[in-house]
């Protein structure tokens, strides 16, 4: 397994066609906006290496027999998936953000599920690039979302809106197009693509599943411009030492070798995909939202404490409803995992309902926990000068009166990051959309609750039967 310093090395290696607001980035290793984002992905592979943390870090794969890290692990009990979230809290506490890492690995899950579906050739060839996976111990990050153009029409009658092959050679495929908000795409190693909607008989181009190195010739990633990102690495960060990242990805005729298309053309088994991934994904934001918002309640605590007011029953009432709203969603994610059943192919599924229902609520309970948050911090929150103020002979006079001084400065600095600085991304928008907007789980809560079972429950109470 990879420790952070050779991951971080690693990605010295690539020759990424990355940008950022038309100019192209040399070294994106250093670059000042982006270095915060992979100390946080970083952080999952230290953590693989620290006595108090590799038991939920790692797991013993049945691929490699060795501990592998758990962000390129099969879930193999429900107690994988429970450690999966428990990890996931961790790092979101380690962090303050979004750690990158999950989409990988929970889109590697669902394609062995999906894989397995499609028969023994296309699963055998994922196995064998998911057992170098492991060994390598490689940043993957999960490209599933098209830029969809019309939302009405079908991808047969907007191709450009979405990736596709455009040509299939007798060595692998060729594909253009691109896919949007990639979390993490320019820390990644290799991006796996998958396909990004459901796709019917004539829309074989678009059901596709392969792994592309982020480095590929044709491959360009535009980096997403968040919240004062331009901060990073000055006083005013906020977060000092972590961000989040994501890329668009465009795909100018990309040769993806045959050993690498995991799907092509199967509509069925790229809708298992979908399905497999939603349920993964919905309940990991069970385990890393609550662990930035654990970072978050313990910011405005500790403001409040150093100001006087924490004792106040009011202020410890807004600081248990953040904890309230925290743990609903922890408690979600966990119960998921532990109601999770066993795929014929041998990867643990989540319970999709509870799922579902723990992204509902990630739509929802992360803007009351940011309002609190703000209501708790006070106005200085939006109106605080740079704290380069506090090293200058007479501003830094005027600073500590105002502000108290720059432990509470500091802290007011981390509070505007999560809330609507560059954190706020993970924080709010992530929650909002990633994993699929709100309606997305409102379809899925819709099919899968037990109506009958209810309702035959209410008539028998009701003495009808
Ligand atoms: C921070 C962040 C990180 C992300 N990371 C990743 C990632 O790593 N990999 C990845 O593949 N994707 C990622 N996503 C993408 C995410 O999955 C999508 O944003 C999400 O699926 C919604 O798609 P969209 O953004 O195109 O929204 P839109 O489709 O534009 O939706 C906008 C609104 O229109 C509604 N709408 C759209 N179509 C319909 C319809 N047919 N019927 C009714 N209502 C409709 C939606 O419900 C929503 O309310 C990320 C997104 C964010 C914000």
């Amino acid at each position: 397994m990879k420790t952070a310093t050779e991951y971080i090395d690693s990605l010295r290696r690539r020759n990424l066609d990355l940008w950022i607001d038309g100019e192209r980035v040399d070294n994106p290793v250093d670059h000042h906006m982006i270095r915060p984002s992979i100390e946080s992905v970083a952080m999952t592979y230290r953590l693989a290496h620290l006595d108090e943390t590799v038991r939920l870090a790692t797991a013993h794969s049945e691929l490699t027999g060795t501990r592998v890290n758990r962000f390129t692990h099969l879930f193999a009990s429900p107690d994988d998936l429970v450690d999966k979230v428990s990890l996931q809290r961790i790092l979101g506490q380690a962090t303050g953000t979004c750690f990158q890492r999950c989409v990988g690995m929970d889109a590697l899950n669902a394609l062995f599920i999906a894989t397995w579906e499609a028969g023994p050739e296309k699963h055998e060839r994922f196995v064998k690039w998911l057992t170098e996976v492991q060994v390598s111990d490689e940043m993957l990050c999960g490209a599933m979302t098209d830029a969809k153009g019309h939302r009405r029409k079908r991808a047969a009658e907007q191709p450009d809106a979405f990736l596709r092959i455009v040509e299939r050679r007798a060595d692998g495929i060729v594909v253009r197009g691109a896919k949007l908000h990639q979390t993490g795409g320019a820390n990644a190693h290799q991006i796996l693509v998958l396909p990004g909607g459901t796709y019917r008989e004539g829309e074989e181009d678009f059901a596709l599943a392969a792994a592309v190195r982020a480095d590929a010739p044709g491959v360009t990633m535009l980096l997403g411009r968040q919240p004062s990102d331009k901060r990073r690495g000055s006083p005013d960060a906020g977060n000092f030492t972590f961000g989040g990242q994501e890329v668009v990805v465009w795909f100018e005729d990309v040769f993806i070798p045959t050993e690498h298309v995991f799907l092509d053309g199967d509509v069925t088994a790229a809708a298992t995909v979908l399905t497999a991934f939603a349920g993964f994904h919905r309940s990991s934001y069970g385990g890393c939202k609550p662990g930035n918002f654990d970072v978050l309640t313990g910011a405005v605590a500790q403001l409040a404490e150093d100001c006087g007011v924490s004792r106040h029953a009011a202020v410890r009432d807004k600081l248990i409803e953040m904890t309230h709203l925290t743990e609903t969603i922890h408690g979600l994610g966990l119960a998921a995992s532990h109601k999770s059943t066993q795929h014929v192919s041998g990867v643990w599924q989540v319970d999709p309902l509870l799922a579902n229902v723990c992204k509902q609520n990630v739509t929802r309970l992360p803007y009351e926990i940011t309002r609190i948050a703000e209501d708790l911090a006070g106005g200085l929150l939006a109106t605080m000068p740079g704290l380069g103020s506090f090293d200058h002979p007479k501003l830094g006079a005027i600073m500590n009166n105002i502000t108290g001084g720059k432990r509470r400065a500091k802290l007011m600095r981390l509070v505007e990051y999560m809330t609507y600085g560059s954190g706020a991304v993970p924080l709010r928008i992530e929650c909002m959309h990633g994993a699929g907007s709100p309606q997305a789980q409102r379809i899925v809560i819709e099919r899968t609750a037990d109506w009958t079972g209810r309702m035959a429950s209410a008539r028998k109470l009701a003495g009808l039967e």
